[in-house]
């Protein structure tokens, strides 16, 4: 007869864990639910992983670099940054959950936009801080008089926003950074398919980090890998929570590689972003309501003769893409997206799928 499971921490016992996208099992399903790219990786990544795995794997024996060398070299390049101001992580998600480790706790509250991405709040938990959420008005702007006085240690801001789309511009974060007196986090997961970015901004404001990762823009969401772009003396304080070995050697060199290869980046973001212009335009004129979107994706409200815009809409939609195996998101819980879809931007192939099916939902 053994004892019983033990209680965790009281924090933890208090919490839930993250809700990821479905993967669903089996084939034939148009996947557009998790804003994976829907084109294969760059080759030279793949050339990088066979390298590491030749020889029969003689190098998977050995550590890998602790602070992922390889990465934070090509990330220095790319972006003109010195390497040691560049922290890698096991996927953005990874990076998140370092800042908040060092920076959020008991008595200091991590803050956010809302709506924004759900996985800081859970993130938070698990280090026990509290959650202060800003709110975007229905004009997509936000305060920074009120993100300024919130309270928090750290402040998220997903720009471009998900789930909305929208994008903040730099002026914009640099004129936040300088009324916030905390650490500004811009997680740029969605800045590759964006007009401008904030990567400058940790040369020149000295609380603001940028994250970066390698699963949207660089179709490499199952290595797991991303970077932070941190203003002077961050990365060393950031090292100290991290992982020892947070990245695994077949995704320091893949990174590394993908991020080299701009030709395949400039390519591939070139049709996700027409393809993002045609979904746009093809569900504006079945009626739907389209939020403009800098991201792989796009917030749109479902609504046609027989049926007015309204969350009972919104899963009404959901159900029929679903039965005809195309998978979208919801997010029921926000004023601002109850009574809309999230659309991954995929190919060619799937927007016409994923049209057709809305013409049939809108005529029906
Ligand atoms: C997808 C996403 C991430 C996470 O990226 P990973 O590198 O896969 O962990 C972070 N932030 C936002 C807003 C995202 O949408």
């Amino acid at each position: 007869m053994s004892a019983a499971l033990p209680e965790p921490n009281p924090h933890i016992a208090a919490m839930a864990a993250y809700t990821p996208g479905e993967q669903p099992q089996g084939s034939g399903w148009v996947k557009l639910n998790t804003n994976e790219n829907p084109y294969p990786p760059s080759p030279l990544a793949l050339a990088a992983i066979r390298a590491v795995v030749a020889a029969e794997g003689a190098a998977l024996r050995l550590y890998p670099s602790p602070d992922a060398s390889p990465l934070r070299e090509a990330a220095a390049q790319l972006h003109a940054f010195p390497a040691t101001d560049i922290l890698a992580g096991n996927g953005s998600d990874d990076l998140l959950n370092i800042l908040i480790r060092a920076y959020a706790g008991p008595g200091r509250p991590i803050g956010m936009l809302d709506p924004s991405y759900s996985l800081y709040p859970v993130l938070a938990a698990a280090q026990g801080a509290a959650v202060v959420k800003v709110p975007i008005h229905a004009d997509f702007s936000f305060d920074v008089a009120a993100v300024a006085k919130c309270g928090a240690a750290i402040f998220f801001l997903t720009n471009p926003n998900a789930p909305l789309g929208v994008s903040f511009a730099p002026v914009k974060v640099a004129e936040l950074a300088r009324a916030f007196p905390g650490l500004l986090v811009v997680d740029e997961a969605y800045a590759a398919f964006a007009d401008a970015d904030c990567a400058e901004l940790p040369k020149t404001h000295a609380n603001v980090v940028v994250t970066r990762t390698f699963s949207k823009g660089h179709a490499l969401a199952g290595l797991r890998a991303g970077y932070a772009l941190c203003p002077p003396g961050l990365a060393t304080i950031l090292h100290r929570v991290r992982d020892s070995y947070n990245l695994d050697r077949l995704a320091q060199v893949a990174a590394a590689a993908a991020l080299a290869d701009t030709g395949w980046l400039r390519e591939t973001v070139g049709k996700v972003r027409s393809e993002r212009v045609r979904l746009t335009s093809g569900l504006e004129a079945l009626g739907w309501t389209v939020v403009p979107s800098s991201g792989n994706f796009l917030l749109a409200t479902p609504a046609s003769a027989q049926r007015s815009a309204s969350p009972a809409t919104g899963e009404h939609a959901y159900a029929f893409f679903r039965e005809r195996k195309i998978l979208v998101r919801r997010f029921p819980n926000h004023p601002l997206t109850a009574s809309a879809l999230r659309i991954t931007v995929g190919t060619a192939a799937e927007m016409d799928a994923f049209l057709a099916a809305a013409q049939a939902w809108s005529e029906g």
